[in-house]
């Protein structure tokens, strides 16, 4: 889903500068929702829970140079590619609405506003260009999880202090029902809850399946991953084409017709 990130022991570093700057939020899906201009502003996000320090905007040399003599030694990661992921529980005898999950994992500030618990899923036929987590596509791989497991997987007290949640992938909305049970147990609970797809806004609105999702995300990353758009894609993207749309549940609702 997303470009190349580097982390340090004691923090993380984004090859790209397109997370610089967090909780700036977007207006709708129109041009003007757009974030992150591409240019050269360089971030620190601290996590204070931590400690751990994402600097992101540099190549990987400047980091080094920058802040070798005031931090441990730093380690490349990608997005979507966390420090830890947290142990998948035992699949169980599915019952009721069920995902394929690739994996979980907490205190994520890079995918979504704030600190946050994500959950990737398995399985996307999109199959973009330079994706750096080709192995998700197969959707045959990973774990059946019943939507109860990951709801109580995603609020392990151990991703406190926790901001939302993230669903990523993979590709979300190629399993629409599970999806559609999982957001709803999250917004049940009054979680803020982002979710990315490969897909664009306007082509998932012409698929009624994927409404309700729609309608219970409340940040919707759009768009596939452009390899020749990565450079400067800005905060929480992973290419320019990408879109960071607030509430894409009334966009559906007021233009609806126009996609159909
Ligand atoms: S949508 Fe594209 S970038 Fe995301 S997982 Fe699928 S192939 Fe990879």
């Amino acid at each position: 889903m997303k470009a190349p990130l580097w982390e340090g022991e004691a923090g993380h570093r984004c090859r790209r500068p397109e997370h610089a700057g967090i909780l700036r939020e977007a207006p709708g899906p129109s041009a003007g929702s757009f974030q992150g201009e591409p240019g050269s502003e360089l971030t620190w996000i601290l996590d204070p829970t931590n400690g751990n320090l994402f600097v992101e905007g540099l190549t990987d040399n400047e980091a080094v140079m920058l802040v070798t003599d005031l931090l441990p030694p730093a380690r490349s990661i990608d997005c979507a590619r966390p420090l830890t992921t947290a142990a998948l529980p035992r699949p169980g005898r599915v019952d009721g609405q069920s995902l394929q999950v690739a994996r979980i994992y907490h205190g994520s500030a890079v995918e979504g506003p704030g600190r946050r618990s994500v959950l990737q899923v398995q399985g996307c036929p999109i199959q973009c260009q330079g994706c750096s987590v080709s192995w998700t596509h197969d959707p045959s791989g990973g774990v059946t999880l019943n939507v109860d497991q990951i709801v109580e997987e995603l609020l392990n007290p151990v991703g406190e202090p926790r901001d939302g949640i993230t669903i990523l992938g993979g590709e979300p909305m190629a399993q629409p029902l599970g999806l559609v049970a999982l957001l709803r147990a999250l917004k049940n609970r009054g979680l803020h809850v982002v979710v990315y797809s490969g897909y664009t806004l306007e082509a998932l609105i012409r698929r009624p399946a994927v409404h309700e999702a729609l309608l219970l995300t409340d940040l919707l990353v759009d768009g596939p991953f452009v390899a020749s758009l990565a450079d400067g894609a800005g905060e929480w993207r992973g290419s320019r084409n990408q879109r960071i749309i607030s509430n894409p549940g009334q966009f559906l609702q007021e233009n609806a017709w126009r996609c159909l």
